[in-house]
Formats: C-alpha cells, sequence, structure tokens
C-alpha cells in the first residue's frame, strides 16, 4: 500500500515534527561526510519551502542513554544543516522537556529547528531492546519512562514524517510510539524512505526478469531469511564471501581455515536443496596463510588444505558471476564478496561492483543494499553509476527478507 508523503500533507503554518537519520560520521565537530544530511534535503525543503514549521529528532552514535555526551551531541550537525540550506538551523539542547519545548515555541514558518539526540535518552531504544532479548524486559518504571519520554517529543508536533530508513526496522520511540501518539490521518512519510519502498519494494514484487542477487559478508546465519525469502521470487543467487566455506563444507568439501559455521552445516545443506538450479557458488577462492595486507596468495579451485584460507572470489567466479549480471535486468546486492579492507582481497568485489555499473549502463535495475556493499561501491567511485544505493543496511536486508516495518505500516496511506 502506497504510504501518504510529505508533499501530499498541507504544512503551511504546522509543526512538522520529522524524524531523520542524521547518524553521521564525525571528526571532531566536522561532519567527515554529509550524505545523509543531503539525502534528507528533498524532504526537509517541501516543508519550510511551503511555509511549514520544522522540528527535526535524530540519533547519532551510541551514547549511553544516560544524557548528555559531548562526542554525541547533534549541534555541529545543525550547523551544517544551515549551511546547506544556505539558512539558520536552531538547535535545541534538549529533546524533551521545558527547554525543548520552548526552542518548538520559537519555530516560525519556514524555519527549522533540530533537536539534540534522541539516545541521550535510554527510553528510546528500550522497547527494541526487550523484543531482541526477552531478558531485558523493562520494568515498570522504564515503561512510565518511555511513555514520559514519547509523550515529550510527540507534543513539539502536529504532524508527524518518517524520513529515516536506516532505522525503519526498529521499534524506537521516535520511530512508532510518537507517530502513534499523533494518530491517524497526522504521520506521513518522507521522499527518502518513498524512494527506498519504491526501490527495493518494486524489485521484490514485479521484478524485472532475470531477477539476480548477490549475497556476500560473513555468515550463512545472519543470510538465511533473506536467502529464504528471496529464493521464490529470483531467477538466480550468487554467493560470496565467508558464507561460501560454510555452504561449501556442506557439500563435504574442505574449507582449510576458512570461516567456517559449523553449526550451520545443516542449515546450508538445506538451502543448497531448496535452491538447485538457483544459488550459484564460487568455484575458486583467492586463499592465503595469514589474513594481512599484501599477502602473498594461491588461487584455489576445489577443496582448500589445511594452513590457508580463503578470502576473496577468484578470477574463474568473478568470470562466471560476470556473465550471469550481463544477462540481469534487476540485480540486488548485499555483502561484500571478501575481505574488500584488506587488498588484495578487495579484488573480487571490486570487480563485481564494476560488473553491476557496466550492467546498469547495459539497461539493468542496479539496487546495492546499504553497509559494506555500498562502502565498496563508494570506495570504487562507482556511486553515480547504479541505479539505487540503499542508506539503510540492517533496514535494506530485513526488507528484503519481507518482514514488515510496523514503522512503516502506520503510516497513512496515500
Ligand atoms: P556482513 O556484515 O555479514 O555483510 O559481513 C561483512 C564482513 O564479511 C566484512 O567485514 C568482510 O571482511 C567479511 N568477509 C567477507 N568475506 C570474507 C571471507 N572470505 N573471510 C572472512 N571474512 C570475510
Amino acid at each position: 500500500m502506497a504510504k501518504k508523503t510529505i508533499d501530499q500533507a498541507d504544512v503551511a503554518g504546522k509543526r512538522v515534527l520529522m524524524r531523520v537519520d542524521f547518524n553521521v560520521p564525525l571528526d571532531g565537530d566536522k561532519i567527515a561526510d554529509d550524505r545523509r544530511l543531503v539525502q534528507a534535503l528533498p524532504s526537509i525543503r517541501s516543508v519550510i519551502d511551503r511555509g511549514g514549521r520544522l522540528i527535526l529528532m535524530s540519533h547519532l552514535g551510541r551514547p549511553s542513554g544516560g544524557g548528555y555526551q559531548a562526542e554525541f551531541s547533534l549541534r555541529p550537525v545543525a550547523r551544517h544543516l544551515g549551511k546547506l540550506l544556505e539558512r539558520d538551523v536552531a538547535f535545541a539542547e534538549e529533546c524533551v522537556g521545558p527547554r525543548a519545548d520552548e526552542a518548538v515555541a520559537k519555530v516560525e514558518p519556514g524555519g527549522a529547528l533540530l533537536l539534540e539526540n534522541l539516545r541521550f535518552h535510554s527510553a528510546e531504544t528500550l522497547i527494541d531492546k526487550a523484543k531482541r532479548n526477552p531478558d531485558k524486559q523493562p520494568t515498570p518504571e522504564q515503561k512510565a519512562e518511555i511513555e514520559g519520554f514519547a509523550r515529550g517529543l510527540a507534543r513539539h508536533g502536529d504532524l508527524y514524517c518518517n524520513d529515516a530508513f536506516g532505522t525503519c526496522h526498529r521499534k524506537h520511540v521516535s520511530m512508532y510510539h510518537v507517530p502513534m501518539m499523533l494518530g491517524a490521518g497526522r504521520r506521513v512519510c518522507g521522499k527518502l524512505v518513498q524512494k527506498e519502498l519504491n526501490f527495493l519494494g518494486d524489485a521484490l514484487a514485479r521484478p524485472v526478469r532475470p531477477f539476480v542477487a548477490i549475497l556476500g559478508g560473513a555468515k550463512v546465519s545472519d543470510k538465511i531469511g533473506v536467502i529464504e525469502s528471496l529464493l521464490p521470487k529470483v531467477d538466480a543467487i550468487l554467493i560470496g564471501g565467508a558464507m561460501t566455506y560454510t555452504f561449501l563444507e556442506s557439500k563435504g568439501m574442505r574449507v582449510g581455515g576458512s570461516l567456517c559455521e559449523r553449526d550451520k552445516l545443516d542449515v546450508a545443506r538445506s538451502l543448497l536443496e531448496k535452491g538447485a538450479g538457483k544459488i550459484r557458488l564460487p568455484i575458486d577462492s583467492i586463499c592465503a596463510e595469514q589474513l594481512e595486507p599484501g599477502a602473498v596468495t594461491k588461487n584455489i579451485s576445489g577443496e582448500i588444505p589445511q594452513g590457508l584460507a580463503g578470502y576473496d572470489i577468484g578470477p574463474g567466479t568473478v568470470q562466471a558471476f560476470r556473465d550471469v549480471i550481463a544477462t540481469a535486468k534487476t540485480i540486488i546486492w548485499n555483502g561484500p564478496m571478501g575481505v574488500f579492507e584488506t587488498p588484495p582481497f578487495d579484488a573480487g568485489t571490486l570487480a563485481i561492483a564494476r560488473a553491476l555499473a557496466d550492467a546498469t549502463e547495459s539497461g539493468a535495475i542496479t539496487i546495492i543494499g546499504g553497509g559494506d556493499s555500498s562502502a565498496a561501491v563508494e570506495a570504487a567511485g562507482l556511486a553515480d553509476r547504479m541505479t539505487h544505493i540503499s542508506t539503510g543496511g540492517g533496514a535494506s536486508l530485513e526488507f528484503l527478507e519481507g518482514k514488515p516495518f510496523a514503522t512503516i505500516e502506520i503510516l497513512d496511506d496515500a
């Protein structure tokens, strides 16, 4: 179901409480990479250009949740956003309470205010933590604190807007309880979230075929859900990364010292059975005795002897995967093909990034599912040559797993 977007909401004179993802890397009090701010500009402009009073809220990093910590303050972000918008962006030193209320009351139509880091309050993440860990159920005092925190935030807005895709898989107070408190008819979707839903949602629901998924990264256990959910939808799944070795060992092959989840061999075997004809495993690996920059490497097809471990896909695999990618019309990629942080084990990941860039040029839809694969594409200078790079690593993976996001479901329908 399409969601009502901020563009479709009447914002003139209204206080729009917008949840954004300003979790940017900082270098002292400088923003090291401002892409997340730039990506939020369309929704921000949609409000201030139409005379709305914009109140922005976000988290930054992982503070302890016990109050102010200078290194996690959003103050430098407010300054930088002001430069991007070429106008002042006010800053509130608290996100809830009298000082926050006072700062919100001063926002004029067309003005913008950024609230201090939501995660200075442990209440922001408590419910989500409890969901993930049954031993961490909130006490009655914590429940009251969560309720109070949600009220303190919700009172800032006449209208709520969710434009924080990277946090949409988390039922945090600012993502879920605040829009619930504002109520139906007063909660809309930001333009960035809308774009993510369009690309990821359409790719899954109406893929132009052949539809190929490329999955890499460290663990099979992290990707079981996504492989199971994608198998019925895709024409092929190309596997790379350390996951390869759990799959190979499940077929009875020796993998030397390669990373292997021996407690997941049964799961790997059953995925291979279900995915017969669709799952493609690497046919060779770049191996070394040690994982270190500039290590002496050996390309091995078949079994890997003791004393060596596989750290990247080999050239035979790159060629085979490139052939599949070249004929695909929709490609989704999540997870590096090797230890791309440590050259020369970045070669396979870079080669796949280049193959995707070429595929985009030939008319395929290429979607990079955030996290490490996005970092690799950026590092290769190929970001502009992909159809869409998701802003949410964990969120895009959970989306591909087909998990519904409560934080999006509750938003008003278009
Ligand atoms: P993930 O978070 O599951 O996407 O995994 C990403 C991590 O997997 C990266 O830090 C890579 O260095 C690592 N990785 C990829 N391939 C291998 C491999 N063959 N051996 C060890 N680690 C790997």
